[in-house]
């Protein structure tokens, strides 16, 4: 299948400053710190990991919302960040968003057929019934009607406001959308119907997903591969049946006890881990997981741990392995 988005050695370094006239950098937030994918034409990649992993950030970089410290992406193979501004206008058209929270990321002053129009309006050069056309079409799509579309945001429940920005999204046919934690403000009961929807409409619009989560019960449902970020590097990644089949990693398994069915309520999920994750200020030497880690050798306190293949497509970074 084809490569749509590529992210080679992606960083994104925050400087932490000291001193209010003449700051001093006095060290550097590693937020993401070396992080390589590839998404695919009508596939799902996720990335999972505790909050603070550097999954947001790195969402934010495609995004274009956050300029790499180092790395590059590219999309459909040329690099964006050498692009000319027509290219790039055309990548923001391309690589659409959903965010976690839809009661803030949809404008409360504008009608919902403004809302879902107005990328189109950016970046189409539509007649005004072609839109509205376009606009009926999408709100159906995505199981709301044409009468919605003269009403507000706030006279919509959390899930429908979900739908809406999943057909904002969806108005200029992009080929990846980024869903940067799509169901984890919503009530448990309407994730699902969320999630279905969101797979439905891949098969659509044939559109990629970056889905970003904290819930493993979330990408497992959803994604072709996932990644396992920990303190902004990918430990563990693979094709979604084999990771969750032979999870490898300590983080990963940890992740896994975690969400074992003998907790229904998968809000659980995120309270499993023991300790604090480390500050990505000053992240543990050798493999940033040892201070945490039930294996832990030797080596784990000094030597940065290699990425191994361990089964076709399934990389591992640990000295286990
Ligand atoms: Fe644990 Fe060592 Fe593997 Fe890190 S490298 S996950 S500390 S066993
Ligand atoms: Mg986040």
């Amino acid at each position: 299948t084809e490569v749509l988005l590529e992210a080679e050695g992606l960083k994104k370094y925050f400087p932490v400053t000291k001193g209010l006239l003449i700051s001093k950098i006095t060290g550097w937030i590693k937020a993401v710190d070396g992080v390589s994918f590839q998404i695919r034409a009508g596939e799902t990649l996720g990335i999972v990991g505790e909050s603070g992993c550097g999954k947001s950030t790195t969402a934010k970089m495609l995004l274009m919302l956050e300029d790499p410290t180092e790395g590059t992406i590219r999309y459909q193979g040329k690099d964006i960040q050498n692009a000319t501004s027509d290219e790039r206008r055309a990548y923001r058209s391309s690589v659409q968003a959903v965010f976690q929270d839809p009661w803030s990321s949809l404008n409360p002053r504008m009608r919902v057929r403004d809302i879902i129009a107005e990328p189109m309006v950016i970046n189409l050069n539509l007649s005004r019934s072609e839109m509205q056309d376009r606009v009926a079409k999408l709100l159906d799509d995505v199981g709301l009607s044409s009468y919605h579309a003269n009403l507000y945001p706030h006279e919509f429940s959390g899930g429908q406001r979900q739908r809406l920005a999943i057909a904002r999204a969806l108005s200029v046919e992009p080929r990846v959308i980024v869903l940067d934690e799509p169901v984890s403000a919503l009530d448990v009961s309407i994730r699902a119907q969320i999630m279905n929807l969101l797979k439905d409409l891949q098969q659509e619009y044939n559109v990629s997903y970056l889905l970003i989560a904290h819930h493993l019960a979330t990408v497992r449902y959803m994604c072709d591969w996932v990644a396992v970020m920990y303190l902004g590097q990918i430990v563990e990644f693979g094709p979604t049946r084999e990771l969750f089949e032979n999870a490898s990693h300590p983080y990963t398994k940890a992740l896994m006890n975690a969400a074992l069915p003998s907790h229904p309520d998968i809000e659980q999920e995120e309270m499993i881990l023991t300790g604090e994750v480390p500050s990505p200020l000053n992240p543990p030497e050798g493999c940033h997981f040892h201070p945490r880690c039930p294996f832990v050798i030797a080596q784990c306190s000094t030597e940065v741990p290699e990425v191994r293949e361990i089964a076709p497509g399934h990389v591992v970074s640990c000295h286990l392995y």
